[in-house]
């Protein structure tokens, strides 16, 4: 904390809550009898830290929360600048009553993406190609010790968005398309909050998380070229009830179970087929937020708005802070409107249209956690740890979840991994571009092309291994003399919204991108990297390409695609979400009666070279997988028995994906996420005889 900045005394007043002592309960109990209801309206305020008009407003309005909408970040972009501005809105709660502190929130969806020079992790959709819930807690820990480090105790992640049509702008936030792997992924919440009992949220190196965005944002329906952007973003999810609770609501049980500290609604509205209600906007949902999530899923957290997300409900103001109160919000984010949300929030109370207890509820909630967060002992930044942030420590952790995510779709005659003695020759929009690597929400909201934070991009990490590399951009003139091309394409930053695809909404690479990946692949043997949040369609284009990855967004440690590459470790990514032929067969999901995508949900070859298949014929050594299982149970060996067969599958189906194979293929993922081993061998065991 800075010099001149007042310590809490603990006992200052002698007032029980300020005992650090006492259970929680017992300290919210004690401080909620104290407060009038404007210091509790306070509380339920979230503003962005740059609507604020003055700093003193902090006090003056009792602000409970300031967050940083998109990551409008201080001015120099450092983490000492960041302690040091929350540190200074900190101070001004001291000029309070009863010196609350805030609570202060940003969106670290892959590291501490606000903080030039932070560690970027790969986007989720890379995560969830691991397969690795140990590499997804991974990425957890070093994101909360870095936004811990700057003095934020609160995160707006993860994402727990179970993407169902890729046109969606935010797919790569998703860890996958199948509720079974979002599920498995989730161990990330350990990793920012600790232990599910709260008991590890005071440590200098661990926040609060939020599940986001309650419920089925990744199902809103889309399909038309001519919808305006925000309609796939925050539009409608049109499903069964049951499809309800299997696809989009199944993580939240999860989350919940793992101690998740607040949960974020969506945008979007939910109509319920069978339903005669009609759309309902998930801010206004009492039925999903108090009925679900708080009475049926026993969430004891707190609610937290999305981004002006009141505003977009039907009727006058009044009618937008009485509706999402009343269904069960906790805290409101309005970024802007903080002065008007508190006052009428108040006059609702005193007008008898929303009952005090639902104020009282709401303020004990977030009281919790701010008592959880050892905020009134220390609400200043404790930046011991900010010399961490973006250290050599950190950045192999995210190197190494680079190396797990790349998927290996194709790879004709062998060709990776390369040998360091073969001539390269390097193209391509996204093998030197830092930016368009890291994807949306880096260093800005929407990201950008460019230097925009260090790291290392693809084509470094390929010159790191010493040998001979031709480089050119835009694929121009690529003369003879080079033994393999590597192509490096894909998507350029975009966060929410539809993203770059352009009018049509489609998954096509750009010309240019279409130009490098056809002059290359003409003149050598030919390794295409696709660099995007989602897939690409390649259409005829395929057949020219020798060996394909989905490399997703990496951010920013280029070198563990270079790992890969390199055969320094094996390929062991899966597909997240099937990767379709044509953009007419979208949407696009395992479990579709008609399933002939380009490649499979679970896809990945491997390069590893140990893949057992000795002298056993396939068919034996599948049915010695499927004993092995069963014996194993659902354990650690029955996994990898499992994972052993999908191996030999593979390599008997090499790269002919055909309809007959890919939807067993597919399924058998499926089970091996939700532990049925046995079944899973039982449909790999089809795939192989399909081929
Ligand atoms: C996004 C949220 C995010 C919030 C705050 C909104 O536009 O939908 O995911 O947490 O902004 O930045």
């Amino acid at each position: 904390a800075p010099a001149e900045t007042p310590q809490v005394v603990i006992d200052a007043h002698g007032l029980p809550y300020l005992d650090r002592r006492l259970p929680v309960h017992k300290r919210v109990a004690d401080l909620l009898a104290r407060m009038s209801l404007e210091e509790k309206a306070g509380q339920m305020t979230q503003a962005e830290r740059g609507a604020l008009t003055e700093a003193g407003d902090v006090a003056a309005y009792d602000l409970g929360s300031l967050l940083s909408g998109g990551g409008s970040a201080p001015t120099p972009n450092t983490p000492e600048a960041w302690a040091k501005m929350i540190d200074g809105f900190q101070l001004r709660t001291r000029a309070t009553r009863f010196q609350i502190p805030l609570i202060y929130g940003v969106d670290a969806v892959h590291g501490h993406n606000n903080v030039a020079g932070a560690t970027i992790m790969p986007h989720n959709i890379g995560i969830g190609a691991t397969r690795d819930p140990d590499i997804a807690y991974e990425t957890g820990a070093v994101t909360a010790a870095e936004v811990r480090a700057t003095g934020v105790p609160w995160d707006f992640a993860p994402c727990l968005c179970v993407t169902r049509d890729e046109r969606w702008g935010r797919s790569y936030e998703s860890f996958g398309e199948d509720p079974a792997l979002v599920d498995a992924m989730e161990t990330v919440i350990q990793g920012l909050q600790g232990r599910a009992d709260g008991r590890d949220l005071d440590r200098a190196d661990k926040v609060l998380a939020t599940a986001k965005h309650f419920v089925a944002d990744g199902g809103t329906a889309y399909g038309s070229s001519t919808t305006g952007t925000y309609t796939v973003d925050q539009g409608v999810t049109t499903v069964t009830r049951e499809e309800l609770e299997a696809v989009h609501l199944a993580p939240y049980r999860t989350a919940v179970e793992r101690g998740v500290g607040t949960v974020m609604p969506s945008y979007s509205s939910l109509d319920l087929l069978g339903d005669d209600r009609g759309p309902v906007k998930m801010h206004a949902s009492a039925e999903m937020i108090n009925g679900v999530l708080k009475d049926r899923l026993d969430f004891e957290g707190f609610v937290i708005s999305d981004w002006a997300a009141i505003d977009q409900l039907p009727g006058d103001y009044a009618s937008d802070v009485r509706t999402s109160v009343n269904a069960g919000l906790d805290m409101i984010m309005v970024p802007y409107a903080y002065r008007d949300f508190r006052t009428t929030l108040v006059d609702e109370v005193r007008a008898g249209r929303i009952d005090e207890r639902r104020i009282d509820d709401a303020v004990s909630r977030i009281l919790t956690q701010k008592f959880r967060l050892g905020l009134f002992e220390q609400p200043y930044a404790d930046t011991r740890g900010a010399s961490e942030i973006g250290s050599a420590a950190h950045r192999a952790v995210a190197r190494e979840a680079v190396a797990e995510s790349q998927v290996l779709l194709k790879n004709s005659g062998g060709l990776l991994p390369l040998k360091p003695a073969q001539k390269l020759y390097v193209a391509g929009s996204n093998a030197d571009d830092i930016g368009n690597q890291s994807g949306g929400w880096t260093v800005t909201w929407q990201g950008a092309s460019g230097d925009t934070t260090p790291g290392t991009t693809v084509l470094e990490g390929i010159r790191a291994a010493g040998g001979e590399v031709t480089w050119s951009q835009d694929a121009s003139a690529p003369t003879a003399g080079h033994d393999v091309g590597v192509v490096v394409v894909g998507e350029t930053p975009y966060a929410e919204g539809v993203g770059d695809v352009g009018n049509g909404h489609d998954l096509e690479l750009s010309p240019a991108d279409q130009r490098a990946v056809d002059t290359v692949c003409a003149a050598m043997r030919c390794a295409v990297l696709i660099v995007s949040g989602r897939p690409q369609l390649l259409g005829d284009r395929l057949g020219a390409i020798d060996a394909l990855v989905a490399s997703w967004l990496p951010g920013t440690e280029g070198d563990g695609v270079a790992d890969v590459l390199y055969g320094r470790r094996p390929f062991t990514g899966q597909l997240p979400v099937t990767w379709p032929r044509s953009q007419a067969q979208l949407p696009i999901n395992v479990g579709d009666a008609a399933y002939d995508p380009q490649y499979p949900y679970g896809w990945g070859l491997t390069t590893l070279t140990s893949v057992p298949q000795g002298g056993l014929p396939a068919l034996t050594a599948l049915g010695a997988a499927a004993g092995a299982a069963e014996r194993a149970g659902a354990g650690e060996a029955g996994r990898a028995a499992v994972t052993k067969a999908r191996l030999l599958v593979q390599q008997r189906v090499g790269q002919d994906v055909t309809a007959a194979v890919a939807k067993p293929f597919a399924e058998a993922d499926h089970l091996l996420l939700t532990g049925r081993y046995r079944a899973a061998v039982e449909k790999l065991t089809a795939a192989y005889r399909a081929a």
